[in-house]
C-alpha cells in the first residue's frame, strides 16, 4: 500500500547571513538528507535540541516552504513542489499545529472565525462553517457557547485547544504538531497530549509529533525519529527505541526523561553532554556528534556514519548499542 506520508531525503539549504561587512557566510544546511514513512493513523514522534531542524521539516512536510531538494509524497503524491494554489485542495488533508498557541491565533479574530477559517477557504457557506466550528469545540473540550470570544480570553491549554480544533476543521488524515505543549505549564502538558491521542484513536489521524525531549513523545508515538543537527540519527518503533536505544544521542536524551519509580530514578546514570550542539553553519567532520559525544573514536572524526539498520531499527553511529 501507498504510504500516507513518504519523505525521501529532503533537504532545506538556507543561504548564509551577511555579516556587517556585507559579506556572505557559507550556506546553511538546516535539513539534509531526511527520510521516513508514515502510515495512516500511526503517529511518528520528531526529537532532537532546538536548532536541529524538526520545525523546518514540519513546515516541509505541510508545503509550508520549499524544499531545496527531496521530496514529500502526500498519499502517493509529490506535495513538495507545489503552489499555493495548487497545494490548496490537498490543505483539506494535511494540517498543522502550532508551538504557541497565543501568538498563532489571530488575537482580532473570534474562535468562530479562527476554526472556521480553513473551512471558509475550502469555499464553505459561513452558516455551515461555524456550526462546524461549535461541533469542532466541543470535541476538543471547549465551550460551544463561547465561539464568539476571543483569543486572549482563554487560558494557554484552551488556546492550544482552539488551535488543535482549528486543525481538526477540514477532516484531515495528518496532522504535523510543531512542539505542541512546549510553551504550555507543565500541569496542562498532559492534558493536550491525553486529548490529542484521543483525537487520533477517534479520527483515524496519523500525527507527526515534534518535540525537544523524548518525554513528551512516549505516549503519543509509534515510532520514533532522534534529530540532530539536520540528520535522522536514529529512528525505529517506540518500544524498542526507548528500552534499548542505540546511538549515544539517544542515549543521552533518554536519561533525562524520568522514570516513573523513584528507585529506579536513583539507580540510574545521568548522560551529561558537554556544550551545546554545534551550529549548522560550520557542522563539524564526520559524525556531527563527535565532539559531545562520550564514546568518540578516531574513525568518527574523519568518517561520517550512514543510517543503516541495527537492532530492529535504523542507526547512524560507527559504534551502535552499549
Ligand atoms: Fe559517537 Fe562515533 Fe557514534 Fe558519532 S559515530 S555517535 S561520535 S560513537
Ligand atoms: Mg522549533
Amino acid at each position: 500500500a501507498v504510504p500516507l506520508l513518504s519523505v525521501q531525503d529532503l533537504t532545506m539549504t538556507f543561504p548564509g547571513r551577511r555579516s556587517v561587512t556585507g559579506r556572505r557566510g557559507a550556506p546553511v544546511r538546516a535539513v539534509d538528507g531526511v527520510s521516513f514513512d508514515l502510515a495512516a493513523g500511526q503517529t511518528l514522534g520528531l526529537v532532537g535540541e532546538s536548532g536541529c531542524g524538526k520545525s523546518t521539516t514540519g513546515r516541509m512536510l505541510v508545503r509550508l516552504l520549499e524544499p531545496t531538494s527531496g521530496r514529500v509524497a502526500f498519499e502517493g503524491k509529490d506535495i513538495s513542489r507545489l503552489s499555493q494554489g495548487a497545494m490548496r485542495p490537498l490543505r483539506k488533508g494535511i494540517q498543522m499545529v502550532f508551538q504557541d498557541p497565543h501568538s498563532s491565533l489571530n488575537p482580532r479574530q473570534t474562535v468562530a472565525r479562527i476554526i472556521s477559517d480553513p473551512l471558509l477557504v475550502q469555499g464553505w457557506s459561513a452558516g455551515d462553517a461555524r456550526r462546524r466550528a461549535a461541533e469542532l469545540m466541543e470535541l476538543v473540550g471547549l465551550i460551544p457557547e463561547h465561539i464568539d470570544r476571543y483569543p486572549h480570553e482563554f487560558s494557554g491549554g484552551q488556546a492550544q485547544r482552539i488551535g488543535i480544533a482549528r486543525s481538526l476543521s477540514t477532516s484531515p488524515r495528518l496532522i504535523v504538531a510543531d512542539e505542541p505543549v512546549s510553551a504550555l505549564d507543565v500541569s496542562v502538558q498532559a492534558q493536550i497530549v491525553n486529548l490529542m491521542e484521543r483525537l487520533r484513536a477517534e479520527l483515524g489521524l496519523a500525527y507527526v509529533f515534534i518535540a525537544h525531549d523524548l518525554s513528551v513523545v512516549k505516549r503519543v508515538s509509534d515510532r520514533v525519529a532522534v534529530m540532530y543537527l539536520g540528520r535522522i540519527v536514529e529512528i525505529g518503533d517506540k518500544k524498542s527505541l526507548y528500552e534499548n536505544p542505540q546511538h549515544p544521542y539517544t542515549r543521552a536524551l533518554l536519561s533525562a526523561v524520568p522514570l516513573p519509580d523513584p528507585a529506579a530514578e536513583r539507580r540510574r546514570e545521568r548522560i551529561v553532554l558537554l556544550g551545546d550542539p554545534p551550529s549548522p553553519a560550520a557542522p563539524p567532520p564526520g559524525c556531527t556528534f563527535h565532539p559531545r559525544c562520550p564514546k568518540a573514536q578516531p574513525l568518527c572524526r574523519t568518517e561520517r556514519p550512514l543510517l543503516r539498520p541495527a537492532a530492529a531499527r535504523e542507526v547512524a553511529c560507527h559504534f551502535p548499542g552499549d
